[in-house]
This record gives structure tokens, sequence and C-alpha cells, in this order.
């Protein structure tokens, strides 16, 4: 059995490629947002007539969607010949700006060797290209599977998936009712399984003061000097502690197994002038200061003791500290997601990766996040995983590439795990 879906795999060895190079050919740039009823379409007219029923959902309304740029996704189904559970395959279909250093054309889909290049071949239509592979195969072998495939294409991954898969979680997409297992081929590698992501808290924090000339800064109250009691009361006090703490996660790389925080911006007194502005500044006591927090948290710590952690010390300074006061407004927050390793996709794909590679996986957990958030906390959906080719180093670079060896692999690890979760017998 196995060997027979193996073989069929690397027959497609020329159809992977170009599936992969058409992918990479509709540029899908996220910002702003173009092409994705474009990618859609595509993506529809390869799978209907392979037996799936596609509809295409915009999310209308969500962050970015406009009638320029409307936010399209596609979910393509494929039930089976009898009742069993379904496999969900989700890909997210934009791709981050091309910036410099290019020596290919960003969206030609050049191979060369055994690499093919281009704008989001590594992240992540590499990915989406080997498990519709994979799926076609296994259907070609199995007809009488039990259960469903999906897979699904989603808008804006690189900006927060508002506009895809959290929006496809609040239609009900990803209720475990009508999916049991996802998997998402992000990047991870061929041979990893990435099991989940830390937690993110972004927060603009203001410090307050009291315009005043800036000869008698003693009428006024200076709120940049207030914003320094705040990075001081950081520095002394909240990057120890948060250097204390390590994940049980296997987060990579290893410095992001500990809780970490980084300072986004900071503003404080008049506006920035142009660069070819010639006037000098005014003299004025600035009467606020913000800073912009990138906090990412560890599953352990929770995003309530995150939070309560940042405000107790500011609270701290404002009982101490005469004059200050401030502003604490969330901009975004993130739960971390880990699935357990004895959840069922786990093992399905862990024993895959044996049977294809001839060794065991190694379990990691991505730094930032991606869209497995949204199936876990809109969607309730746990049984779910990111494992797919590429390196997740070569993510957002120049001359990104995808190498096929890889996709091939990954594309029969897929299908392995496929013959696990729908053969019946
Ligand atoms: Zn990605």
């Amino acid at each position: 059995m196995t060997d027979s879906i193996f073989k069929r795999i690397e027959e497609k060895r020329g159809e992977l490629i170009a599936l992969t190079q058409d992918l990479i050919r509709i540029p899908t740039l996220n910002p702003p947002g173009e092409n994705y009823r474009e990618i859609c379409e595509f993506l529809a007219k390869r799978l209907e007539p392979r037996g799936y029923t596609c509809t295409l959902i915009r999310a209308k309304g969500a962050p970015g969607d406009s009638d320029r740029y409307p936010r399209w996704n596609i979910v393509a189904r494929r039930d089976g010949s009898r009742a069993g559970d379904c496999v969900h395959f989700n890909s997210h279909t934009d791709v981050v700006e091309v910036g410099q250093g290019w020596t290919r054309d960003p969206f030609g889909g050049a191979l060369e060797g055994d690499l093919i290049y281009g704008r989001g071949a590594c992240d992540m239509k590499g990915g989406l290209a080997a498990s519709i592979i994979a799926a076609e195969a296994f259907v070609e072998e199995h007809p009488d599977y039990c259960g469903a495939i999906e897979i699904s294409g989603t808008a804006d991954e690189e900006s927060g998936g508002y506009g895809g898969v959290a929006y496809l979680a609040e239609q009900g997409y990803f209720d475990p009712k009508r999916v049991q297992h996802v998997i998402i081929p992000e990047p991870l590698g061929h041979d990893r399984i990435c099991l989940g992501h830390r937690g993110g808290w972004w927060a603009e924090i203001e410090t307050k003061g009291e315009i005043a000339h800036g000869c008698m800064p003693f009428l006024g109250d200076c709120a940049v000097r207030h914003m320094g009691a705040v990075l001081d009361a950081f520095e002394e006090k909240l990057y120890p502690a948060m250097a204390k703490r390590f994940t049980e996660m296997p987060v990579i790389p290893d410095g992001a197994r500990q809780s970490t925080m980084n300072i986004n911006s900071i503003h404080g007194g008049q506006p920035e002038q142009p660069a070819d502005y010639t006037g000098l500044p005014a003299h004025c006591v600035p009467d606020s200061c913000k800073i912009v927090i990138d906090r990412r948290f560890l599953i352990e710590e929770g995003i309530d003791a995150t939070q309560a952690e940042v405000v107790d010390l500011l609270d701290d300074i404002k009982a101490n500290r005469p004059g200050f006061d401030y502003e604490l407004r969330e901009i975004n927050r993130v739960i971390p997601s880990m699935t357990a390793k004895d959840a069922p996709i786990v093992t399905t794909v862990h024993d895959a990766i044996r049977d294809v590679l001839g060794q065991d996986p190694a379990y990691v957990a991505s730094p930032g996040s991606y869209d497995q958030k949204h199936i876990d906390r809109i969607g309730t959906l746990k049984n779910c995983i990111a494992y797919g080719p590429g390196e997740l180093e070569m993510a957002h670079k120049p001359d990104e590439y995808i190498a096929v060896t890889e996709m091939l692999d990954s594309a029969r690890v897929m299908a392995r795990s496929l013959q696990t979760l729908l053969l019946s017998d």
C-alpha cells in the first residue's frame, strides 16, 4: 500500500513543480491583499474537475477588506464514499512584500536544479502545492476512502489572519463537528512537527505631562522623563523577571524558549518634521510620550498575568513618583496554542514521517504565531499542527526558494497520513 502511493507521488513530480510555479506567478501581495480572487479561482479550476466542491468566501468587513482589495478565501471539500473524519489542509495564499536583493524574478517561479524560486515559494505556496498533490494521489489510490478531505486557501495570514482563517472560524468552518484534523503546511521543515506557538500581547503605553516653556521646565512636567522611569522599571524589574522564565514548549530558536519583549517604538514631544524641514524645534516641555510594547509570552504565563505584571509595575511607579500618570491601550492579543503530543494528528504525522524518512521527527513550536491561534480559540479545534516543506529561515527573504525533493517528501508524509486517518480497514 505505502510503496504504491509513494511511487504515485514521485510520478507527479512534474505536476507538483508546475503547480508551485503557477501559484507563485499569481502575485498575492499583502499588503495590500492583491489577487486573492484570482488565486481562489485558480484553485477552484484545478480542484472542481477532481471532485471537490469549492466555496469562495469573502471576509466582508474584516480588517483590510474593501471593494478594491476584497479578502477572498476558498474552501474545497471532497467527500469520500462513507462517513468518517474530515482532514483539512489549510494554507494561506498571501505573500509578503518582495523587498530588495533579488537576483531572480520574484513572480517568475524559475526552476534551477532542485529549487523553485519566487516570493511565497517557501512561505507557503510550496506547502499548498504539496498538500494538493498529496490529496490527489491519495484519492486516485483510494477512491473509496471514508470521511472527507478539505483544502483551504486563505487570506491575510501575514497580517494576522483576520480576513482569512479567523473569519472562516467565525463562520463555523473549523467547528470540530465538521473538521477533525488540521494540517497547516507552513515551512517548518519536512522532518519536523510544529505543535503550536507562543502568545503575544501588544500595547501602547502613554505617559502624561504638562506643557510649558522649555526654559522653565519646572513650570511643566516632562512626559519623556516619566517614560524614562517606565523604561528603567522594565530594565530593573521586568526584563530580569522575564529572563528567568522558560517554557516547556519546544519553541525554536532557543532564545525564544523564554519570555521576550520588544519595545517597538517610542515617541514623545513634538512630531518629527520631514527630512527637508530646516526650521528649529520650538521650546516646549512634552506633555505626552508613547511607547508600543510587543510582549511574547509563554503558555505557562498566560495573558492575564502577562498584562497584570506590566500594569502592576506602572501602578507602582504611579504610587511613588510625583506627577506620574499613564494610560495603557491594548492593541492586540494572541493566545498561545499547543497541541498535545498524543493528539491524533500528531501521532499520525509522526508515524508517517518515520515511514517516509526513516527517522523520528523533531517537535517544535513557533516563536511568533500563525493561523493555528484562530483554529484553536475561535474554532475550538485542538487537533491541529503545522507541517510542511521549506526552511523557516528562508521565509520573507530575497531569492526565496523551495526544494522540490522536500515538497515530494512532505507530500508523501501527507498522503500517508490520509491513509491512516481516512481508510477504515
Ligand atoms: Zn506563512
